[in-house]
């Protein structure tokens, strides 16, 4: 069955055409500028060049039609009509306390996912826009939704409630949820199977980081702590977030910078994390350099990331009283050598110790330990689509 993943961001939709049964990736792309001037869609099939043409889209909707509309071009398609899809999967970014799993999208579904946008005001309108269009065009098509939140409804009440008054919990359901968990969730699996061992007999250490980074704590298959809370700002500092900080340090800056709540959190999303420490970047790429060319602040932020990952990931070695596996993902985790070795610098008193020439290879699947570490650590690519794509054939199977 072919099953179409979208994942709608506030100015963008990527797509993917997922085969399932081989697990390929037929075609794929992006409708990036969505609503702004020069709005653009790439394609790029498995077996074709990318292309990138600009194309007026105001809307969510008329991205989808034109992401369906590139998938069924007649010259350079991989699928002749709409009814070559026998799935769609949507990317979700907040479930609430409705969804503990993914979810086959019936009245109500939608109706949950829509009610959670009180929590999610930024997010899920997104994704609503995006259901909303493929069950326009695509009617009788089965739809899901997979969560970024589900994955860490496990969590314990212990690590989910916040330590304010019982009743913002009861009334508002303000509580940590937790994101990133549908690669937290291929992740921790992913490791398990190449470890040979079930993942209900492993503690797991997921270090999702990226631009938006988080850390998982996952015992036995579930996840029981995470970084991130009510919000994708809670937890490590992150490439323009700040992550956790004193609240009221906030009411002190908000007064003495005269800004309302809505500068700060601004702020607090788009110019802090190592790119408001450094002064210059949220790439690590870019940090790494500023630091071969003597910058202290890029130096500095580079080195509180790998201090707080480290941190977290003792936090969590305490939590599950021990750790068997950690895994490094996403844009740095994959990506960044250096990052890895600095956080298992910190670690070393786990017995962990990192073979660095197996470090120093990107990108690929692989253990960075040596033989002799106590923990092993590990280098997963994260795959969220592929993740949705399965967890939508589940649910249609099921
Ligand atoms: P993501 O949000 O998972 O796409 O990760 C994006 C981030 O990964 C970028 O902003 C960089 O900080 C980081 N990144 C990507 N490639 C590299 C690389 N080769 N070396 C270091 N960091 C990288």
């Amino acid at each position: 069955m072919n099953i179409l993943v979208i994942n709608c961001g506030s100015s963008s939709l990527k797509y993917q055409l997922i085969q399932s049964d081989t697990e390929t990736v037929l075609a794929k792309g992006i409708c990036e500028r969505i609503g702004l001037e020069e709005s653009r869609v790439s394609y790029e099939p498995a077996n074709g060049k990318k292309e990138t043409k600009i194309v007026s889209m105001s809307t969510h909707s008329e991205a989808v039609r034109i992401a369906l509309d590139v998938l069924t071009n007649e010259q350079s398609g991989v699928i002749k009509t709409l009814e070559e899809i026998g799935a769609v999967g949507h990317r979700v970014a907040h479930g609430g306390e409705f969804f503990t799993s993914s979810t086959l999208l019936n009245e109500k579904a939608i109706k949950a996912v829509a009610d959670c946008c009180e929590i999610a005001p930024l997010h899920n309108p997104l994704s609503l826009s995006g259901i909303y269009a493929c069950k326009e065009l695509m009617p009788k098509v089965p739809m899901t939704a997979v969560f970024d939140t589900a994955f860490h409804q496990t969590m314990p009440k212990k690590a989910y409630l916040y330590g304010v008054p019982y009743e913002y919990y009861e009334k508002y359901k303000m509580r940590r949820y937790g994101f990133h968990g549908t690669s937290h969730s291929y992740v921790a699996k992913r490791a398990a199977a190449l470890l040979g061992k079930p993942a209900a007999s492993l503690k797991t250490i997921v270090c999702h980081l990226g631009n938006g980074s988080s850390i998982a704590a996952v015992e036995y298959g579930k996840s029981i702590d995470t970084t991130m809370g009510f919000t994708p700002l809670e937890g490590l500092i992150m490439g323009t977030r700040s992550g956790s900080i004193d609240p009221a340090a906030l009411q002190y800056l908000m007064h003495k910078e005269n800004l309302n709540i809505d500068d700060m959190l601004g702020i607090l999303n788009k110019k802090s994390g190592v790119y408001g420490i450094s002064g210059r970047s949220s790439d690590f790429r870019d940090l790494g350099e500023a630091k071969k060319a003597g910058s202290e602040r890029a130096a500095d932020a580079l080195e509180i990331f790998a201090y707080q990952c480290a941190k977290f990931i003792g936090a969590y070695a305490a939590a599950m009283k021990g750790v068997d596996a950690i895994v490094f993902t996403a844009g740095i985790g994959e990506n960044d050598k250096d990052t890895r070795e600095r956080i298992c610098e910190y670690l070393c008193w786990l017995g962990i110790r990192i073979d660095e020439s197996a470090n120093s290879r990107r990108g690929e699947e692989m253990k960075i330990s040596t033989s002799d570490s106590n923990v092993t650590v590990m280098v997963i690519p994260t795959n969220e689509e592929l993740e949705i794509a399965r967890e939508t054939l589940r649910l249609i199977m099921s």
